[in-house]
């Protein structure tokens, strides 16, 4: 078997020279894709329909089998090993949560690991653990029946299901996208807190380029023909987006976007104001976001922040100090 052609050991999911041409179709859906996901990252595909994205996630888990290239997971050349096997080692959550009607939540949950034999006292445990750890209390749900829960509560119990195996790996494809915008958000809120818990390698698609922002650790925009046109932080793509497509895609707003990106932590050291003599400020700590720091300062109608810095010492900073060092990326790593 042939090495991986990346020496890090850091590289969960590796993408090598991929592509994808189903029958019949004049274009490949996917052509020549490579990219490198790191172990524990949150990784998310977004770009327009039609783009390649579910097709990429399936070859990952050979639900596609790839036309040409190789797909490498923690190190092992996955391109040729059984797809069954391969499939149970992943989690996948999809749109059409596809819970079995006739089974109890907890019986759907526990679906995985009893395909791989783990004892049914065992499984029904974890499942009530797991039920637990997406927020559905399982002396409430676990003996309910999918059609007796919301769209947004089958959706955790997809997510669940998904981690039920305790795969290192989790592949999302627009996992919300069939839930109200309220119970979306708070989805996606809720996800994230779980992810640093649970630190998987998460590949997740979309078409929402808000919803991209908020979950990713690093975004993949792709263009047609699965075009990587940038692969990136959020920050990143909002402040130096690679081209016309990516500020297109991103739309209006990415300056505005940005601050509820920006800790206020990453944009301090930049200020020179140092404006002691500031008539009214409201208390903000470090880690909140810049978003955050001004929403304050309008809603007190104050005129700066006071900030309390790691030495003890206060810092204040004016209204007008602090959107200058927002508005200002390339010092913001300085
Ligand atoms: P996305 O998820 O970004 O919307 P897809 O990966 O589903 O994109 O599709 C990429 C392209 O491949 C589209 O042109 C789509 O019509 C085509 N395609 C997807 N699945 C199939 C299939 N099973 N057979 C033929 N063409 C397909
Ligand atoms: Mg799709």
């Amino acid at each position: 078997m042939s090495e991986q052609p990346t020496s890090s050991t850091d590289t969960m999911i590796f993408l090598d020279g991929v592509s994808k041409r189903y029958p019949d179709q004049p274009k490949a859906a996917v052509s020549g894709l490579s990219m490198e996901i790191k172990r524990g990252e949150f990784v998310v595909l977004v770009g327009p329909s039609g783009c390649g994205k579910t097709t990429t996630l399936r070859m990952i888990n050979r639900l596609v089998e790839p036309s040409e290239g190789r797909i490498w997971i923690d190190g092992q050349d996955v391109t040729h090993v059984d797809a069954d096997r391969l499939r149970r080692g992943i989690g996948y959550v999809i749109q059409q949560i596809g819970l079995l009607p006739h089974l109890t939540i907890a019986q759907n949950v526990a679906l995985v690991p009893k395909l791989l034999g783990t004892p049914k006292a065992k499984r029904l445990q974890r499942a009530e653990e797991l039920l637990d750890l997406v927020g559905l209390e399982p002396s409430t749900y676990a003996r309910r029946y999918p059609r007796q829960l919301s769209g947004g509560q089958q959706q955790r119990v997809g997510v669940a299901r998904a981690l039920a195996a305790d795969p290192p790996v989790m592949l999302m494809d627009e996992p919300f996208g069939a839930v109200d915008p309220i119970a979306r958000e708070k989805l996606q809120l809720e996800f994230l807190r779980l992810q640093e818990r649970i630190r998987k390698t998460i590949v997740f698609v979309t078409h929402d380029i808000d919803e991209a922002l908020r979950l990713g650790d690093r975004i993949a925009i792709f263009a047609e023909g699965s075009r990587l046109a940038q692969f990136d932080t959020p920050l990143e793509i909002l402040t130096n987006p690679a081209d016309d497509f990516v500020r297109d895609f991103v739309g209006t707003g990415a300056s505005v976007r940005r601050l509820s990106l920006l800790k206020l932590a990453d944009v301090i050291s930049i200020s020179t104001s140092d404006a002691a003599g500031l008539f009214r400020t409201v208390e903000v700590n470090l880690e909140q976001t810049v978003h955050r720091a001004l929403e304050r300062v309008l809603s007190a109608g104050a005129e700066g922040i006071c900030v309390k810095l790691p030495t003890g010492d206060s810092r204040f900073i004016s209204l007008q100090a602090l959107l200058t060092a927002a508005a200002q990326p390339e010092r913001v790593t300085s």
